[in-house]
């Protein structure tokens, strides 16, 4: 649908002309007639069930996170079901996800709301903001998603959208990038519609200006200034470049009948609090022959990602 208007570029000076109105409101009607992405927390209203899938999804994959969405849903139906649980078996529920510091701050949060706000989940998007382990985003989106309140939500696939679509070169990544898309996603939101224009923007994204966008398909093609120009796959630019750590952990397996020696890791780093076996970390891969190894894990640390690899197992005497 071409309208043969052209969208205001409303990130100059944070100010609009046209606060973004024709963007939204062509995004809405995608959204109503087109958009067949489902999901399970889709226009749910439950605070406590929308917070718990964007904890969830914080770092990881819808398609990964599902079953997760669902298990939890399903064995603690309320936030006083998450609280009272003990910890061993929320964190065996998230066993396979990663990122435990969310697990962690979950069972913090499903406290505080259970015993000090008597199972009441905040209303208002400070006092969201608040709680542990919710930031920006996740504040917008359980404040819009939950109240229709008039935050708009930043993520990857909003950051994607909206520098194509108004060809925002600058970084996403920097002070200055962050000001300018931060002005302009709440300029453009339509504060009666927050809740539906959020997953509107987020599911837009996700299916058609992907990291691979589909520019022919798109409704959007006549009037987005990166497809004109044709840079849409230049954009969005980012200024860091990702660090990538190697580190080797060995692990030595000490028995003793049907008993195994663990500990709990403790330090400031990946997997606090979950238990191990007793850990060597070398720089380099251990030497493969060394009869007490068994298997050595490389790991590789970008940013706050982790990829496992697998060593080979040893035969031992
Ligand atoms: S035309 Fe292409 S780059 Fe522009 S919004 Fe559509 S899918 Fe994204």
């Amino acid at each position: 649908m071409s309208t043969g208007k052209k969208f205001v570029p409303v990130h100059k000076n944070g100010k609009s002309e046209e606060p973004g109105g024709l963007f939204a409101k062509r995004l809405l009607i995608w959204n109503k007639n087109q958009n067949t992405r489902q999901m399970p927390w889709k226009g749910e209203k439950d605070p406590y069930k929308i917070w718990l899938s964007e904890i969830i999804l914080q770092q990881t994959r819808v398609e990964q996170g599902l079953k997760y969405y669902e298990n939890f849903i399903r064995t603690f139906p309320d936030v006083h079901a998450l609280a009272k649980a003990p910890a061993e078996k929320v964190f065996k529920l998230w066993e396979g996800l990663g990122y435990y510091s969310r697990c962690r701050n979950l069972i913090i949060t499903a406290k505080f709301i259970s015993k000090d706000l008597k199972g009441n989940f905040p209303k208002d998007f400070e006092s969201i903001l608040q709680l542990k382990g919710v930031g920006n985003y996740t504040a917008s989106a359980i404040a819009s998603f939950a109240y229709n309140l008039p935050y708009a939500v930043l993520d990857g696939n909003v950051f994607r959208v909206l520098s194509r679509i108004f060809d925002i070169e600058t970084p996403i990544d920097s002070t200055e990038g962050k000001k300018i898309f931060s002005t302009l996603a709440q300029t453009i939101l339509p504060p009666k519609k927050a809740g539906e224009y959020n997953q509107a923007i987020m599911d837009f994204g996700a299916v058609i200006c992907k990291p691979y966008p589909e520019c022919k398909i798109c409704f959007f093609s006549d009037q987005c200034k990166a497809y004109l120009k044709g840079k849409q796959d230049l954009l969005p630019v980012k200024e860091k470049k990702i660090k990538i750590r190697e580190r080797w952990l060995n692990y030595l397996i000490l028995k003793n009948k049907d008993q195994v020696l663990i500990h709990q890791r403790t330090s400031n780093d990946i997997w606090q609090q979950l238990f191990e076996f007793l850990l060597i970390e070398t720089e380099k891969a251990f030497p493969s022959a060394h009869p007490f190894f068994f298997s050595s894990n490389r790991i590789k640390t970008k940013r706050n990602r982790t990829w496992f690899f697998m060593g080979k197992k040893l035969r031992t005497r």
